[in-house]
């Protein structure tokens, strides 16, 4: 694949995602008690235990949207991704101060399953 094409797919996916998240309910209107969210993000291989990529994003629940999808990290990876929406929003529902999980991704690299693997620690607080 030449650069110029990968550029391309990657403009166009970036577009794709700012509507979707345009397009989405904003949190504050889905969880209208939450004040804060703070997710903390780690990418690992799954043929390597310790993290290879890790993040903290500090979700500014006023003008965010209620969409958590993560891209995928590794610049070989094709389609892949991680779609936390449902599960995040669940949780925040139930008011959980602080919960996790994992999620495999989706995408190929080559003609293999992507081998990444992210997971997440959230740490969120609402209004009493
Ligand atoms: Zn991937």
């Amino acid at each position: 694949m030449r650069w110029g094409g990968k550029d391309r797919e990657a403009t166009r996916r970036t577009a794709e995602r700012r509507q979707r998240e345009d397009e989405a309910p904003r949190l504050a209107a889905a969880i209208p008690t939450l004040q804060g969210l703070r997710l903390e993000v780690m990418e690992r291989s799954a043929s390597i235990s310790h993290p290879q990529h890790a993040h903290v994003r500090h979700v500014v629940v006023a003008n965010a949207p209620a969409l958590f999808i993560l891209p995928c990290h590794d610049t070989q990876c094709k389609d892949g991704g991680h779609d936390l929406t449902q599960e995040i929003l669940s949780a925040l529902r139930h008011r959980n101060a602080r919960f996790e999980g994992e999620d495999a991704c989706r995408g190929t690299v080559g003609s293999a399953n992507c081998s990444r693997v992210l997971g997440y620690v959230a740490v969120a607080t609402y209004q009493v």
